[in-house]
């Protein structure tokens, strides 16, 4: 009998679009003699939608409302959930503990390995308690004086700051401050989206060096490090997702000393979160080879030129075989739980 896989793609957050692309690489690449794929459109506003062409996947823009229904009509006996949602509800521990009461084995992150990853300032105190090394960063609270915000960044960091909304992902919300008059830009823009705030410095030509992990509990596994390269100066959404002006360098070409430590924290800051299922840490390595954490992505983008599935690429794990291993990751993580 062929595996039931079920995908939730879309999602109500600004990274829908990465959604999207992920679901249809994850649904053409999957081995179809061995599962069989029933995917669900989750809609701008939340709504769950069931999909019947495979071919043409449902979006915002075609979506039917004939084909609605409601959330817990996914439970379906023995499939595995696949949530390739990114940021907020996805990526957040919500649609986890949803798959929880559902009691349905699911891809990815546990919940509170999504939930505190997915918070930049809560994951900033857990990798502060397990002396990983990360950039000094202020804490920015709605309400709060936005005088005294100043002052503190002033007393604590350099410019340029780069001032990001704590739970969000794909760079929304998040803007580079030179000064004291963009500093306050920034902020009023990153309390938009959320109203805790972090204020970091700002690691001047970074570069940006990413790591996978796969496993849970204590079977975890890192890739060899990736480097993205950008000809722009911040990687922002646009750069990211949609001109592509992203180029990679897989493996990174770093010592083998840095790329020892990078596996190191990737893991120890993994293991710490509970993670299950797979994760990208992001580090910046400056102009001296300091090394910092800079966050987790608990679903990292998965279409099959994004860097996760390419770093287990380079390991000689191929995307459809990296899709299969996460699905029985799922299952002993459920059986675990039971
Ligand atoms: P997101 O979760 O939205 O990806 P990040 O913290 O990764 O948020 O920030 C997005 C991008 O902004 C990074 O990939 C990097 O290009 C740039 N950036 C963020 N923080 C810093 C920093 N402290 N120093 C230099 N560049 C940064
Ligand atoms: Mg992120
Ligand atoms: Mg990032």
């Amino acid at each position: 009998m062929k595996q039931k896989l079920i995908v939730l793609y879309g999602g109500r957050s600004a990274e829908k679009e990465v959604s999207v692309l992920s679901a249809k690489n994850v649904i053409s690449a999957t081995n179809k003699e061995k599962f069989e794929i029933i995917p669900y459109f989750i809609s701008d506003n939340g709504d769950f939608y069931r999909v019947t062409d495979l071919s043409e996947l449902m979006t915002n823009q075609t979506r039917d409302e004939n084909f609605k229904i409601m959330p817990g009509d996914i439970y379906e006996d023995k499939a595995v959930v696949l949530p390739i949602l990114h940021g907020p509800m996805g990526e957040d521990g919500t649609i986890q503990g949803f798959l929880e009461i559902l009691h349905m084995p699911y891809v990815g992150p546990s919940v509170l390995s999504a939930s505190s990853t997915m918070d930049k300032l809560l994951a900033k105190l857990v990798f502060t308690s397990l002396n990983i090394p990360q950039v000094p960063y202020v804490t920015a609270l709605a309400g709060e004086n936005e005088w005294q915000i100043i002052e503190e960044v002033a007393a604590k960091l350099k410019f340029p700051v780069f001032v990001k909304p704590s739970n969000m992902g794909s760079s929304v919300g998040i803007s580079k401050a030179e000064n004291v008059a963009e500093l306050n830009l920034a902020l009023t823009e990153a309390f938009k989206f959320d109203s805790r705030v972090v204020v970091e410095q700002g690691v001047v030509n970074a570069r940006e060096i990413e790591c996978a992990v796969l496993g849970n509990g204590n079977e975890v596994k890192a890739a060899f490090p990736g480097e993205v390269i950008k000809d722009v100066d911040f990687y922002d959404y646009k750069s990211k997702y949609l001109d592509n002006r992203i180029e990679m360098a897989i493996p990174a070409d770093i010592s083998e000393k840095l790329v020892h430590q990078i596996r190191t924290y990737a893991i120890k800051a993994y293991k710490a979160v509970n993670g299950t299922g797979m994760s990208r840490c992001d580090f910046f390595l400056d102009n001296e080879n300091h090394l910092y954490l800079n966050e987790i992505n608990s679903i990292p983008g998965f279409t099959q030129w994004s860097m996760y599935p390419l770093l287990w690429d380079n390991m000689g794990l191929k995307y459809p075989e990296l899709i299969e291993k996460l699905v029985e990751l799922a299952q002993s993580a459920f059986i675990i739980r039971e």
